[in-house]
């Protein structure tokens, strides 16, 4: 400060004052009122916000002025300052302020008294700063812990010492206990794979890492076990260190789990084992037993028992005769239920002739039964084909069983008959096709369609699927459902295969070349082929003479040809996943399919079968089978394709249950090269109002069967700059949900066919991400409340409402329904590098092994030390770091029953079960070929890293 400023004149100091006062900046207000309570000063950004002149506010009382007209209440407690304020108290309290843009501000305000000389109040002091970003932000927070409360996964904030800090209401419910007893425990007091001695070491591998994720079980309060996914990351906020751990209750994915297996192999009516199930056990038989027998058997003429009865006698009487067929075969017999009155049953070495146990069957039949006071009279025809002598293939068999089945109905009905050669094939179109198919690769009747593969989340072409066409000259077109099998079982499809391949290939290095986007061609591997030894390089070949990026291609393969010769399969999926072809498990859900198999498949991509794509109009249930398929693929870092979506409805569903990529009939069939690339060249994509991925106008949903209602609030709701979309039925509006992408539904309660609870449940299972809201004048407190607590409804609001409070009820929805949307963004984005990431580390790690066995080999010191090794008398394995057998000596291979061939697999996947947890270094006694074993493993700390695990006999053991 100068000296002239310090001994300036009163008058001078105060224009300084007012200076200073004004030049607080904007979001600061100051004034000065007299013992009357009349402003007679304010400063500069106090006047602005209000757009006055000095001279229209100064000398008025101050509550008359304009900032305090926006709200009474606020000038309430201005006077009431006031008064305190005479008295020498200072008040300090929240208020909005009115400003002359029309936007009201949020300040924190004090009126502070001056004392004047004589000790008593001179002057008072209003003053005011801007909170309004303040309040923003602590509304955020409030709709974040909204958020995370509501959260239907449990959540806990865990800090560096294990504590427990915070658990929201489903972290709560998922161990049975109170928010205070929660916080009270730690980590390892809840998770039964972690000790309190470990948990130093899991905090210093998630500092490492920035983020885990494992499946363990936690401790209910009861006592039981709850498996679970645990993700967790390390959250660092300021000075302070913590982990977000996020717990998956794996129990209802279990239970979907087996209800799809359940529903995927069983036949509901009877408990057995449906077609799927049957193909796959009889195709396991037949690999280990030396004689097969097959019967067939149908009833005959059932249908005169449904007819004349009713399907529910004709349930029961099927029901009975499978219990019958069930009683009379062996325990290790296979009895399953083909379809409608038709049952097999397969025999691995029999005992007794197959004639014999067939003419017990009859007579097991025809033994009178007695459902529902009925008496009913049934007798049934079988079929019977053995093999090898019939076949060696399933399908084989099967068909040739029906034909002899075929044969005993010929011969007069309740009889059993067995196949008699070559002649009883009844179907002599199929050898015509044979014949016809030897000359059609020669004859160029061969062509390939490709069918659009479609990215359901920008909606583009991706990839096409190359498929067959067979156009013969006389017999016309001829699907490939039917030829393929016959290419199959004549060793055909080898030559055919090979042919794809390498036109299919041509094909996309052609289209690359023409400047077409890059398109991934996929080729459907069939059994046959996957069984040549040399089929990878093959395919790695082609791939180099046509310079089609391996990125570029794909194969599709069905998991009964990996069942069929497993280790060879997985052999060649693993080199061509090595090059970067992508491997698909077709129609998933047809087969064998059971979903924790699907982890030890070397596959990208599930596609799920067209039986299992579901429509808006499907019972819910369904839905959710596929919603399920989808998040366990996603789970294992695999994609999901849907095939067969035959309609708008259906491909709506699929992208909003997160699936990835669809083809099928809706967006086009297969087509011919040159059709293709026009449709490439057009550009054709499906649109994004129907994918719902668009950065779109946030959309409400009305539903009301009153029609003054829905315009009454359409009127309330036009200011908003909502989507407003009406229904008067609950079906209406299902249908409007499968076109748009809702964010918010207000649903009428008492409405005719479906209540507006039954409605939102339905909505929660299909379109889980939407906010719900219930308006209705009827409150049938029972039935809401449920819906409220199982999260079926979000809030309930009565009839009549008030405007303004309903306004911010959907506001505050909007608001919700934003952030959990952004959630899932960022969920969805992680989600996507770390599959990227695991991809990346799949083809590191394939590179790394290929590397290793390189290294291995050319350690000349290794022959020695396996010497030494094989000279001792005790079983010895050696595993690397990345779990692979990289040594055993003579004892070791002998107890595993093999060669050389285990080196460089893998040890979880190579060794017996019993040894797995020795492998990772719990010593233990385990029985293996006939006696006890101490295992015992210790790391390897020198050049060569890794464990060496040792089995030690114990004496007196021996079978
Ligand atoms: P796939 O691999 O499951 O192929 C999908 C089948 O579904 C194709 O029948 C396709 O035309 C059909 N499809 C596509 N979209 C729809 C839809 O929206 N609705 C319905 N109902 N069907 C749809 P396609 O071309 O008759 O082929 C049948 C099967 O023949 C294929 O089933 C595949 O297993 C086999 N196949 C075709 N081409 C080849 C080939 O080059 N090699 C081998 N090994 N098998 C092939
Ligand atoms: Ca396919
Ligand atoms: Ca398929």
């Amino acid at each position: 400060m100068t000296p002239s400023a310090a001994s300036a004149a009163p008058a001078d100091f105060e224009s300084a004052l007012h200076q200073v006062m004004d030049r607080l900046g904007p979001s600061i207000f100051a004034g000065l009122l007299d013992t009357n309570g009349v402003l007679r000063y304010a400063n500069q950004a106090a006047l602005q916000a209000i757009g006055s002149t000095p001279e229209q506010v100064l000398g008025r009382r101050f509550e008359t002025t304009p900032w305090w007209q926006a709200c009474a209440l606020s000038q309430q407690r201005l006077q009431q300052a006031l008064v305190s304020a005479l008295r020498g108290e200072a008040s300090r309290f929240d208020v909005r302020v009115a400003t002359s843009s029309g936007a009201t501000l949020a300040m924190d305000f004090s009126l502070l008294p001056l004392y004047g000389a004589d000790g008593s109040v001179a002057w008072l002091i209003p003053s005011a700063r801007d909170v309004t970003e303040r309040d923003q932000a602590q509304h955020q927070l409030l709709l974040t812990r909204h958020a995370v409360e509501q959260a239907s996964d449990a959540l806990l904030q865990v800090g560096p010492e294990g504590a427990i800090r915070d658990a929201n209401a489903a972290a709560c419910r998922l161990l049975g206990l109170e928010r205070e007893q929660l916080l009270r425990l730690r980590v390892p007091d809840i998770d039964t794979q972690t000790d309190d001695r470990q948990w130093p070491q899991r905090w210093r591998e998630l500092c490492e890492r920035g983020a885990l994720r494992f499946e363990t079980s936690v401790r209910h309060q009861a006592g039981h076990e709850i498996p679970a996914d645990v993700s967790v990351s390390l959250v660092a906020s300021g000075a302070e260190t913590f982990a977000h751990v996020c717990i998956d209750d794996l129990r209802e994915r279990r239970a979907a789990e087996n209800r799809i297996r359940q529903l995927l192999h069983f036949d509901e009516l009877t408990g057995l084992p449906n077609r799927q199930l049957l193909f796959e056990r009889l195709g396991a038989t037949l690999q280990t037993s030396t004689e097969t027998v097959v019967l067939v058997l149908e009833l005959d003429r059932f249908k005169r028992i449904n007819d004349g009865l009713g399907t529910h006698i004709g349930d029961a009487v099927l029901r009975e005769v499978a219990r019958r067929i069930s009683a009379t075969v062996r325990g290790i017999d296979l009895v399953a239920r083909r379809g409608g009155d038709e049952f097999v049953i397969v025999m691995p070495d029999p005992r007794t002739a197959a004639l014999h146990t067939a003419q017990t069957l009859l007579a097991a039949i025809a033994l009178p039964m007695f459902v529902e006071g009925h008496e009913i009279h049934l007798t049934c025809s079988i079929g019977i084909a053995t093999a090898p002598d019939d076949g060696e293939r399933a399908d084989t068999l099967l068909r040739r069983a029906n034909a002899a089945l075929h044969q005993a109905r010929l011969l007069g009905r309740n009889q059993a008959s067995v196949y008699a050669g070559a002649n009883q094939d009844d179907d002599p179109e199929r050898l015509a096709l044979e014949t016809a198919l030897r000359h059609a690769l020669r004859d160029e009747q061969l062509e390939l369609h490709y069918q659009p593969q479609v990215d359901l989340g920008h909606g583009r072409i991706v990839g096409v699927e190359a498929l067959l066409r067979w156009q013969h000259p006389t017999l016309g077109h001829i699907a490939p459902d039917r030829f393929i099998p016959i290419a199959e079982e004549t060793g055909l499809i080898v030559a055919i295969g090979d042919w794809v391949l390498r036109r299919a290939i041509e094909q996309a290095a052609a289209w690359q070349r023409a400047g077409l986007p890059p398109l991934r061609m996929a080729v459907n591997l069939s059994a046959r082929q996957l069984l040549q030894p040399e089929l990878a390089r093959r395919i790695e070949g082609l791939l180099a003479a046509s310079g089609l990026d391996p990125r570029l291609f794909g194969v599709e393969v069905t998991e009964s040809m990996l069942i069929a010769n497993f280790d060879q399969a997985v052999q060649h999926l693993r080199a061509l996943r090595a090059l970067g072809v992508e491997v698909s498990l077709d129609d998933f859900g047809t087969g064998y399919s059971s979903l924790s198999y699907l982890r030890r498949l070397p596959i990208d991509v599930v596609k799920i079968d067209r039986s299992l794509v579901p429509d808006v109009s499907a019972p819910a249930e369904d839905v959710s089978i596929t919603r399920a398929i989808i998040t366990m693929a996603h789970q294992l870092q695999m994609k999901v394709i849907a095939e067969g979506v035959e309609s708008e409805g259906q491909a709506a569903l699929l992208a909003a249950s997160r699936c990835d990529q669809m083809q099928g009939y809706w967006f086009s069939a297969a087509l011919p090269a040159a059709a293709l690339e026009a449709m490439l060249r057009d550009g054709r994509h499906i649109d994004a109002t129907l994918l719902g991925r668009r950065s779109r106008q946030r959309t409400l949903l009305l539903i009301d069967d009153e029609d003054n209602i829905v315009a009454a609030l359409r009127r309330l709701l036009r200011s908003e700059g909502w989507l407003v979309l009406s229904a008067t039925s609950a079906e209406q509006a299902l249908q409007l949900m499968a076109r748009h992408e809702v964010d918010v539904i207000l649903s009428d309660q008492r409405m005719p066919g479906m209540t507006g609870v039954e409605l939102l449940r339905r909505a929660r299972q299909l379109y889980p991400e939407t906010i719900r809201l219930v308006l209705s004048g009827y409150t049938e407190l029972q039935s809401i409340t449920d819906a409220i607590n199982e999260g079926a409804i979000y809030k309930f609001l009565a009839k009549p409402w008030d405007d303004e409070q309903l306004r911010a009820h959907l506001r505050e929805a909007f608001a919700l329904k934003e952030m959990t949307d952004q959630n899932r963004r960022l969920d969805h984005e992680v989600k996507t590098a770390n599959r990227e990431l695991a991809e990346l580390n799949r083809r590191l790690q394939t590179l790394l092994s290929a590397q290793h066995e390189q290294n291995v080999r050319e350690v000349g010191s290794r022959e020695a030390a396996q010497e030494l090794l094989d000279a001792v008398p005790v079983p010895v394995l050696g595993i690397d770091e990345e779990g692979l057998l990289v040594f055993a000596n003579g004892p070791a291979l002998a107890l595993c029953g093999r060669d050389g061939d285990l080196l460089g697999a893998s040890a979880t996947e190579q060794l017996p079960q019993v040894l797995q947890q020795a492998v990772e270094g719990i010593p233990m006694l385990v029985w293996l070929a006939g006696r006890r074993w101490w295992a015992l493993s210790r790391i390897l700390n020198g050049n060569a890293r890794g464990r060496l695990l040792v089995l030690l006999p114990q004496a007196g053991a021996s079978t």
